[in-house]
């Protein structure tokens, strides 16, 4: 398969997409960020790179992190972890907080910013240094040393979390949540707030994709786990847009409100996309288009 002719020829496709939609500008960091940007990065299990445009710029990955706190979170309580957290698809915005209150406190999912926020206290209880353990994950499994968070998107994000500060409020009232609301909230717009680039999200993402149990910094998956944590993402990882992305694309995936999007090809590729214009739903225009065309293409999809 000549994957690098596709890449280029998905570009030539969406262009037109260019301008539409806009970068996620509640959190005021991000509404710096150039948004007529655009990157793609495949690799194969077998070890073949095909990089295209910017592929090698780094960017907020924001809610791709949640990916990373759940395969911690899984490896240190295991299936224990689903009392907290629930696995049905929300069907609301990343950011809602109806349904939190009529399930009494309990997320619907890990990748909400409600299930992501228990995460992020699950990890402040278990771990003496949750914010240095987090990076070493990070970096650790995708080969990448100098992966970091940035202070001032973090920061910029925490001023103004009015509904991020809610949702805490509400997982604290219900008991759902033990540790302090400002240091949870901190730590998961730290973990919201590392950048990486489309190489070293698709570096990362491989070992979701060929099935091998793996250890990282101590953390550990094993091949059923891996299955498990596909099965979310493919279930709940574009919020009210799941099912969308499902239908066009037909892989596991995750998206972040900096533009980017990570899936998997199980067994074959982890592909990550990046561009900052994003749709109503928070998912990025020219990333969404870029996966739909590449499945296409390819014939190459889960379904
Ligand atoms: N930090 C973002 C928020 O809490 C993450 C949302 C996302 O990437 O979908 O709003």
């Amino acid at each position: 398969m000549d994957y690098q002719k596709i890449l280029e020829d998905i570009y030539k496709e969406i262009l037109p997409y260019a301008k539409e939609g806009k970068q996620a500008d509640y959190i005021p960091a991000l509404a710096k960020v150039n948004p007529d940007q655009f990157g793609m990065c495949l690799k194969t299990v077998t070890g073949e790179v095909y990089s295209y445009k910017q592929a090698d710029i780094r960017f907020s990955i924001q809610s791709i992190s949640k990916v990373f706190a759940l395969a911690m979170c899984l490896s240190i309580r295991g299936e224990g972890l689903w009392k907290s957290v629930g696995k049905e698809p929300s069907g609301t915005a990343f950011n809602s907080l109806v349904q939190l209150e009529i399930e009494k406190g309990i997320p619907r999912n890990p990748f909400i910013n409600a299930g992501a926020i228990v995460l992020a206290d699950i990890l402040l209880t278990e771990l003496k240094d949750p914010e240095t353990d987090f990076l070493t994950f990070v970096r650790s499994i995708s080969g990448c040393d100098t992966i970091d968070y940035n202070m001032e998107v973090a920061c910029s994000e925490r001023e103004k979390g009015y509904l991020n500060a809610a949702i805490a409020n509400m997982l604290k009232y219900h008991g759902t949540i033990s540790n302090d609301i400002e240091d949870v909230l901190m730590f998961y717009f730290k973990m919201c707030s590392v950048e990486m680039n489309c190489e070293e999200l698709a570096a990362a993402f491989l070992a979701f994709t060929n099935y091998t149990p793996f250890e990282y910094a101590g953390y550990r998956l094993s091949k059923s786990r891996i299955k498990r944590l596909n099965a979310v993402m493919q279930t709940c990882g574009f919020y009210d847009e799941a099912g969308e992305f499902s239908y066009l694309v037909g892989l596991p995936g995750k998206s972040g409100v900096g533009g980017g999007i990570i899936a998997i090809y199980p067994h074959r590729y982890s592909v990550a996309v990046w561009s900052p214009r994003l749709n109503s739903k928070g998912n990025s225009v020219m990333g969404m288009k870029a996966l739909e065309l590449l499945t296409t293409y390819t014939e190459e999809s889960i379904f």
